[in-house]
């Protein structure tokens, strides 16, 4: 039987994990459970920074970006040993159950502690949309929006200045965000893992739409390419002078959407629901607009490519 959990954040951080946060305490305390945040992710479960949480402890937070919990990356959970003491925290406090928030590395060692004993639920929030088993992670409209907002300005000045804008992305393994804004920007070239990146191709794209437009937009992931050696191929090989923008950590930060606050706040209720249910070891998901639960060990394995589907299916705007 349930009667204490805990809620932590992990890897990455996303707009709406704060939606998420709030959801498991508030549908937990609901529930009759005691409910307890975990500061900075596995290296806090570690060192034991819990603090019991109250409807109070999540008010006024769902409009929040980052995370009131904080995260951290501590690659030692990897070991066994590391993960003990995990446990011996859990323990201490009379913990019955966790609740992991973040991407794949979040549910890998969530995975881990599962298979030592310790029943645990994820949920998937990542701005990239890569994780497994799931059609969405919380976090990727947010980036997406604020992605579109800095191209649309972007594309004011350049259309000014018949230049070409050049701008970098997050998803160095995952192009979904960079193609997804390419098709909301309706940018000349999009370069990421999945579509690869040759620069006859790009300077021929550019070379077409200087012949009907006075701007051109490249979206890129990071760790593609060179962007200011590209920008300087443009500027030699087309009409457009070109520049190039990092976007950075900016993508990471701001108000989670709406559609962010929503399936965060369905997604933590759900991994109550699913611990009261006996569930152990899964992770909650959206699949074909439905949430649910499934295996995170299956949820890891799921080798989807979405992105490419989703690209395919709009090529010909390209
Ligand atoms: P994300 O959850 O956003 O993918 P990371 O890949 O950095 O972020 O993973 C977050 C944390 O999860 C890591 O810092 C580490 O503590 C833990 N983790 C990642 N992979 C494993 C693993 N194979 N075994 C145990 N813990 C892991």
């Amino acid at each position: 039987m349930i009667r204490k959990v805990a809620v932590l954040t992990s890897g990455g951080d996303a707009p709406g994990m704060n939606a998420a946060i709030r959801a498991v305490t508030r549908s937990g305390l609901k529930m009759g459970l005691e409910v307890f945040g975990v500061y900075d992710g596995y290296r806090g479960l570690c060192e034991g920074k819990f603090e019991k949480l109250n409807r109070r402890s999540v008010s006024e937070t769902i409009a929040k970006g980052g995370t009131i919990l904080g995260t951290t990356r501590l690659p030692e959970f990897e070991q066994y040993e590391t993960r003990l003491l995990a446990i011996e925290q859990l323990e201490n406090y009379g913990i019955d159950a966790l609740v992991a928030i973040g991407g794949d590395g979040t549910y890998r060692g969530a995975l881990a502690l599962s298979k030592m004993g310790v029943k645990v639920v994820t949920i998937p929030a990542s701005i990239d949309n890569d994780v497994g088993g799931t059609d969405y992670a919380i976090g990727f409209e947010t980036a997406l929006n604020t992605i579109i907002e800095a191209v649309d300005k972007l594309r004011d000045t350049s259309s000014s200045h018949r230049r070409c804008s050049i701008i970098e992305v997050m998803g160095r393994n995952c192009g979904e965000l960079a193609i997804t804004s390419g098709l909301a920007v309706g940018a000349e070239v999009v370069i990421c893992k999945e579509l690869g990146f040759n620069l006859e191709d790009v300077l021929e794209n550019i070379n077409q739409a200087s012949k009907v437009k006075r701007h051109a937009i490249v979206i890129v992931t990071e760790k593609m390419v060179d962007i200011n050696e590209l920008a300087k191929a443009i500027t030699e090989n087309t009409p457009f002078e070109s520049r190039a923008t990092i976007l950075g950590h900016v993508q990471r930060g701001g108000k989670p959407t709406p559609h962010d606050r929503v399936i965060a706040s369905l997604m933590g209720a759900k991994a109550v629901e699913a611990l009261l249910e006996g569930q152990n070891g899964v992770c909650v998901c959206m699949v074909d607009n439905k949430i649910i639960v499934r295996p995170i060990e299956e949820a890891l394995q799921d080798n989807r490519n979405t992105v490419l589907e989703k690209y395919n299916k709009f090529k010909m705007l390209w």
